[in-house]
């Protein structure tokens, strides 16, 4: 906010790099691994790695929770260039883009319910596929809710520099998908291809629980004739229990006061060689940076985060860990 807007379409020369968490809780050890990544990557490349706070979904946003991330960063050393975006002041932007894809006939109102589509649709790996019930038009007697995105063209391939060649037919896959929500909200997909594409950036790095909805990022990025970034999908760490470390659970944020253990434990989760000793999280950059590799990073969806310190040895992300 506040800074010289970027002109849409233009790509910046360089390695421009973003984590984008949203303030939905502290700074959890999963959100933490994807920050890890995509700063060493960009800042490896040499390049600028920018913050967004994606506060679409206001309902879910906890009070506090995007200064306490943002101040979680400092303090592991994360630091960003520019001024951070927040999602919430770019409504206008996300507005004129739905202007143009309505133009080009590219989307329609759908006045499904969220069962509707649930009994109507066939179950695809993202949830139920919309049958495109409302494609010739609301059936009478319902209002509009949702807007939905036409989805026809090509299978879309794309490889992902950790999990390799990904193909998506989104037609077949998902069906038509909503880009705003029955509730006003703009979708997350309609948001993060216009904010990274305002934002000049050209790698993604993030948690492989996007992995299977970028292919409907790309396909917007050319209904909107935006530039598509290089992707890389980091596995998601999970629970000892195998469930996610979601950022809701409030179970185990990262601890501002005491940095260096995560930073160990998040550097190791992405199997990057072992750092050994430093005293601050600058000297552990300066160490990391110059040795993060990317393809050191096994090609999974998730692994379960007590693995980094070895079968016989379950850590608890809070006790430091033991010096290489
Ligand atoms: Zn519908």
């Amino acid at each position: 906010m506040g800074s010289p807007v970027p002109p849409e379409c233009e790509q910046p020369p360089g390695y421009r790099g973003r984590f984008a968490p949203s303030p939905t809780g502290p700074l959890h050890f999963g959100s933490l691994v994807a920050a890890v990544a995509s700063f060493a990557d960009a800042r490896a490349a040499g390049g600028a790695w920018l913050v967004r706070v994606e506060d679409l979904d206001q309902p879910r946003e906890v009070p506090g929770a995007a200064r306490q991330i943002l101040d979680t960063l400092a303090a592991f050393g994360l630091h960003w260039d520019g001024e951070v975006v927040y999602q919430s002041s770019r409504s206008e932007a996300y507005e004129a883009a739905l202007t143009r894809l309505a133009e080009a006939d590219l989307t329609y109102p759908c006045g499904c319910s969220r069962a509707q589509v649930a009994i109507a649709g066939h179950s695809g790996a993202e949830g139920p596929i919309y049958p495109g019930t409302c494609r010739g038009g609301v059936r009478e007697g319902q209002a509009a809710r949702s807007l939905r995105l036409r989805t026809e063209g090509p299978r879309i391939d794309f490889t992902d520099r950790v999990q390799g060649m990904q193909h998506q037919d989104v037609a077949q896959s998902v069906g038509d998908f909503v880009v705003r929500r029955a509730d006003g909200i703009h979708a997350y997909h309609l948001a993060v291809v216009l904010d990274d594409a305002w934002q000049g950036i050209t790698q993604v790095v993030r948690g492989a629980d996007l992995l299977a909805s970028t292919p409907r990022q790309i396909l917007l990025q050319r209904a909107l004739a935006l530039p598509t970034p290089t992707y890389a999908h980091v596995p998601l760490a999970l629970a000892p229990n195998g469930r996610k470390l979601s950022k809701s659970l409030a179970s185990a944020p990262v601890d501002p006061a005491d940095p260096l253990p995560a930073l160990h434990r998040a550097w190791g989760f992405l199997h990057q060689v072992p750092l050994g000793r430093v005293e601050s999280p600058t000297a552990f950059w300066s160490r990391a940076i110059p040795r993060w590799r990317i393809q050191r990073i096994p090609p999974r969806l998730s692994s379960a985060w007590t693995a980094v310190g070895g079968p016989d040895r379950p850590l608890d992300i809070h006790r430091p860990l033991a010096q290489a």
